[in-house]
């Protein structure tokens, strides 16, 4: 280690609370000093495979020159404008092409930060648009039992059973929570527990269907709770009810949105289009952070007139701010490319591969590919987040990055997955799980 990088690595000790991370608690946080491609290099020049694309933000790769030459750009012309009563070019032209790949009725875009946001955006668009429509008492939100939705109140109240807020538990929002009938590739069981879930989901809407503000929903794949997958019929079911009793559908591809499942949106496979659509992550390629929050027309129109009823008062300093507006429509170009949809089939039969290769390992099981996104599960005493066999093989893989070359890959509890950025090259997929292989083997020992 170059003795400039040890001061850093002192400096950061002493000054800076990490996310997600027990202060004191065992490992440093590894100094990264540049980014290419699908490749992550310290100071003295090891590699590290991104394969969960950096909290799967990015979408092209590290420091990708057109997005990169887009910001510098725009920082040159306008960083940055008050958005109530001014806007500007790249947030127009921003809104207009992401309305072009939405669903029809979807055609105003709230912007906000970050995917947490963006959740609050949503939530209170719902809560607002039945008072204003004269039914106050439809306030209820229906959620999935292991959904997330991000770290603030309202999101972490959708999210109240990801396992991640216990914490905070009496300061959340109530939501009901409705069972999630995830599956994997030679599930046979899943119809049932699909049933099931359905059947729940009826009891509840014909007790309390006329106080449903909202259903809010992570279509096809739940992220952070562990890659639980469903298939694309339970969506569309569950949007089917919700759609009679009148209630509102979010859909959060936050992480979802932008390709991950093999289609530009989730819903292109689930059919039943929301009223409220929020994106983030991906939108600016995993440059800046910034969110949009999509609004069905009829919710819109609901907001028009001059009664202080009718305001929706929210809005963030940073609201569109043009830097994250102009890496993202660089970004959707590069998504456009036909390229981008190789790329995706690409990495689902790289997946097939790696997945195939790992046949015989001790502990394995649920093995599933969804698009650019694979997961497994691995057999432990103990599940959920702070599973000991993912603790275990967490540190094995930070502890590799003491090698030349090594791969980012971070479990979710007993869950390993890989959500790797569309520019990973066949060779570097495979070397991913070699590694993950590697891994497993270390600590099943
Ligand atoms: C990451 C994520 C969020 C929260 O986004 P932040 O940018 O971390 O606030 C919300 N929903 C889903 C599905 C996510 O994966």
């Amino acid at each position: 280690m170059a003795p400039c990088d040890r001061k850093l690595d002192e400096l950061d000790a002493r000054y800076i609370w990490h996310p997600f991370t027990r202060p004191g608690g065992g490992s440093k946080p590894l100094l990264i000093a540049s980014g290419a491609g699908a490749v992550l290099r310290t100071a003295d020049g090891r590699e590290i495979i991104d394969a969960i694309s950096s909290w799967w933000v990015n979408l092209f790769g590290h420091a990708q020159p057109e997005i990169a030459a887009a910001i510098a750009r725009q920082a040159s012309e306008l960083e940055q404008v008050i958005f109530a009563g001014y806007t500007h070019e790249p947030a127009i032209r921003l809104a207009e092409s992401l309305c072009a790949i939405a669903p029809k009725n979807l055609q105003k875009v709230f912007f906000s930060d970050d995917g947490s946001t963006a959740i609050e955006v949503a939530l209170k668009l719902a809560w607002q648009y039945w008072q204003i429509n004269g039914e106050p008492d439809r306030q209820r939100i229906i959620v999935f039992e292991g959904g997330y939705h991000g770290d603030t109140i309202g999101a972490m109240s959708a999210g109240v059973s990801s396992g991640f807020f216990e914490a905070w538990r009496q300061q959340l929002v109530p939501c009901d929570v409705m069972p999630w009938p995830a599956t994997w590739d030679g599930d046979t069981a899943v119809e049932g527990r699909e049933k099931e879930a359905l059947d729940q989901l009826d009891q509840f809407l014909s007790r309390h269907g006329q106080h449903t503000a909202a259903m809010i929903v992570e279509p096809l794949v739940q992220g952070a709770s562990g890659m639980r997958f469903v298939r694309p019929g339970f969506i569309a079911e569950a949007t089917r009810r919700i759609r009679q009793t009148g209630a509102l559908v979010i859909f959060d591809e936050i992480m979802t949105g932008f390709g991950r499942t093999g289609t530009c949106f989730a819903l292109e496979q689930t059919g039943g289009v929301p009223d409220l659509l929020c994106l983030s992550k991906g939108l600016t390629g995993g440059f800046l952070p910034m969110s949009v929050t999509l609004v069905d027309d009829r919710v819109y129109e609901a907001f028009h007139g001059d009664d202080s009823r009718v305001l929706f008062s929210h809005g963030h300093s940073y609201t569109a701010n043009p830097l994250g507006c102009a890496a993202a429509l660089a970004s959707l170009k590069l998504l456009q490319q036909e390229s981008t949809v190789e790329a995706w089939r690409r990495i689902e039969e790289g997946h097939r591969a790696g997945m195939k290769s790992l046949d015989g390992l001790p502990g394995v099981s649920r093995r599933r590919i969804r698009g650019t996104i694979a997961a497994l599960d691995l057999a432990a005493d103990d599940s959920g987040y702070h599973s000991a066999i993912g603790q275990r093989l967490g540190r094995w893989f930070r502890e590799r990055h003491q090698q030349p070359r090594s791969a980012l890959l971070r479990p979710l509890g007993n869950v390993v997955y890989l959500l790797p950025p569309y520019c990973i090259t066949d060779d570097e997929l495979a070397f991913v799980y070699e590694e993950l292989a590697a891994g497993i083997r270390a600590v099943q020992q």
